[in-house]
């Protein structure tokens, strides 16, 4: 069984990306717009701020009160896309419940939209054309292709269907020539379909969910999936990884797989916007 190293990936792509900087002729500038105060958000939008320093990227925080209107979050967005000096667009979800957040990524120019939420670049993924996809489920490609696991023809089964994660990672793969299954919370007999997978992608959001029972002998294991335990808490995958590991080829650790995988992914984004 092979480790899938994600921290030392990202650590390897954010050298090119280093490097990549040094070409520019334009300075990517991030704006990342926040909407109330959700406490998690603020972590993340706190690592996307500290790693956009560390790559020399402008960075911009717009705070917005968690009460603000529609208006006010498409006005902002409408600003920012007018904006030249802004390269770059994310809305950090969640919002408050009393907004529309699909209309507010249908605002953002496609052009830069790094987080791959806009329609149009939603369309141009399932056409295989996507300049920006979903920066988890493109880092889980590039762990792939760093460890040179072919999926060309292979059986890949995701589970979980979400806009973030589960249907852009289901894109992914099928434009790179893997037979894929879908898998969701009303799928039937889940292990008898994983047992059939080359490739398994979870992304549930359920800690150790996926046991060993449900896995080929040999198969390579995603786990997107990050849980905080009640009691412990520690942090774990959607995958049984004590159990797990020994029947596959590749698995990801979590934490220290997948996770570190996207922010760079981000990153790439966001200095695709400049160049
Ligand atoms: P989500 O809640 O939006 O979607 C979960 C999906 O899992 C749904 O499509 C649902 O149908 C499916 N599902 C739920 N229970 C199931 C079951 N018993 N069997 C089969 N399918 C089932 O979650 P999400 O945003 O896609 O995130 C999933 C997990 O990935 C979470 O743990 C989240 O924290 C993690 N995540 C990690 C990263 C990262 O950077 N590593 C990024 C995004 C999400």
């Amino acid at each position: 069984m092979t480790l899938i190293d994600g921290k030392y990936v990202s650590a390897k792509v954010k050298e090119e990306l280093k490097e990549k900087m040094i070409h520019l002729t334009r300075k990517p500038s991030l704006a990342v717009i926040r909407v109330g105060d959700d406490a998690a958000s603020k972590i993340y939008v706190n690592l996307k701020a500290k790693m956009c320093e560390e790559l020399g990227i402008n960075f911009t925080e717009y705070h917005l009160d968690a009460n603000i209107q529609q208006e006010d979050l498409m006005g902002l967005i409408h600003r920012l896309n007018a904006d030249e000096d802004t390269t770059a667009i994310l809305l950090q979800s969640p919002i408050p419940y009393h907004l529309n957040i699909l209309e507010a990524f249908k605002a953002i120019d496609p052009e830069k939209d790094v987080d791959g939420f806009n329609p149009i670049n939603v369309g141009k993924l399932a056409l295989g054309q996507a300049v920006f996809a979903p920066c988890t489920p493109v880092g889980v490609m590039t762990l792939l292709k760093e460890y040179n696991i072919d999926i060309e023809g292979k059986h890949c089964v995701v589970i979980g269907r979400s806009n973030i994660v589960g249907r852009p990672m289901a894109q992914l793969l099928i434009n790179s020539n893997a037979t894929v299954t879908v898998c969701h919370s009303k799928t039937k007999n889940l292990a008898e379909i994983t047992k059939t997978a080359d490739v398994v992608v979870v992304a549930i959001g359920k800690p150790h969910y996926i046991t060993a029972d449900m896995i080929k002998e040999g198969a390579v294991v995603i786990d997107v999936g990050i849980n905080r335990l009640p009691d412990s808490k520690k942090i774990v995958g959607d995958v049984d990884f004590e159990n797990v590991k020994d029947k596959c080829s590749f698995i990801t650790p979590v934490p220290g797989g997948v996770g570190p995988m996207t922010i760079i992914t981000l990153m790439g984004n966001v200095i695709k916007t400049a160049e």
